[in-house]
């Protein structure tokens, strides 16, 4: 990719291979045909479509940056996805829009400079399993369509050792697949949650102002009071924004 010809084409048009936003090339939002929330406007999932996978920065050596990235131990890694390594792929990653498993964290001492401990209690609520499986049915369905198969698209069967038990393409073997290697995108909110006075839960007012202590406010994406159906960074930013424009207006500046 880092040829003269590319890098040109990217410094003098903004265009070309090197434009790429990360290797995510397309984003899709579905619906699952069980969905929980009869809201048709609420997606279940988001579909981010990559051009390549973790095993593409693979080849001699073995794959590296992706692998250790995501955590994923070489055995997993391995037996899983070694007969695929520095081959040509595309991947669909499933994100969970809606998580229906809680986690929470907690302080780990009275020393502010101590990170805190973090549960995330992923996939503790088997809701959360049922419409991950859901979402790997149609991406399937999807890689059956002509313009998928104009490519030829296959998708690897993956094997992995911990779910030999199950036969392959079973709802039971992906339950496992997914409890197997599954990675978060650090999306944490709600943890310092906005809501009204009568709400246990809730940490900020409207104003992002900590109930019951004067003159402190949480500006960041924990005051997020539910899930939204995308990622946090844009709406971080905007809270930082309206943050500035209500501390501006409380000191009338
Ligand atoms: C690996 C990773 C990938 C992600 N990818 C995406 C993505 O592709 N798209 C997307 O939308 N979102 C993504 N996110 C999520 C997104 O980055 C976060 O939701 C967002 O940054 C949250 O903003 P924040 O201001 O709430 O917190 P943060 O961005 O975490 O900011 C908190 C700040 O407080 C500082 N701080 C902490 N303790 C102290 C202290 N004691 N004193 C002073 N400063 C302190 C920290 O250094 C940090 O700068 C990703 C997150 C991670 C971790």
């Amino acid at each position: 990719m880092l040829s003269v010809q590319n890098t040109i084409s990217w410094l003098q048009h903004g265009d070309g291979i090197l434009s790429s936003p990360g290797g995510v090339e397309g984003i899709g939002y579905i619906k699952i045909p069980n969905s929980d929330d009869p809201d048709l406007s609420v997606p279940d999932i988001e579909l981010i479509n990559i051009g390549g996978s973790i095993v593409s920065d693979g080849g001699p050596g073995g794959s590296t940056a992706v692998r250790r990235g995501m955590r994923i131990s070489e055995s997993i890694f391995d037996e899983a996805f070694g007969s695929i390594d520095g081959k040509e792929t595309w991947s669909t990653f499933p994100m969970l829009l809606h998580p229906k498993s809680f986690g929470y964290l907690e302080l780990k001492d009275s020393n502010p400079f101590n990170h805190p401990r973090l549960y995330g209690n992923y996939l503790t609520d088997p809701r959360d399993v049922a419409t991950f499986v859901a979402a790997i049915r149609h991406v399937q369905a999807l890689t059956a369509t002509a313009p998928f198969q104009r490519y030829g698209a296959r998708i690897h069967p993956a094997k992995y050792k911990t779910c030999r038990m199950h036969t392959f393409d079973s709802d039971e073997y992906w339950e496992c697949a997914i409890r197997t290697l599954t990675a978060t995108l650090h999306h944490q909110i709600a943890t310092c949650r906005m809501g009204p006075v009568g709400d246990r839960l809730a940490v900020v007012d409207p104003e992002l102002r900590v109930h019951g202590i004067r003159r402190l406010r949480v500006v960041d994406s924990s005051v997020l009071p539910r899930t939204i159906s995308a990622h946090t960074n844009a709406p971080a930013l905007a809270i930082g924004l309206k943050a500035a424009d209500l501390i501006k207006n409380t000191w009338k500046i």
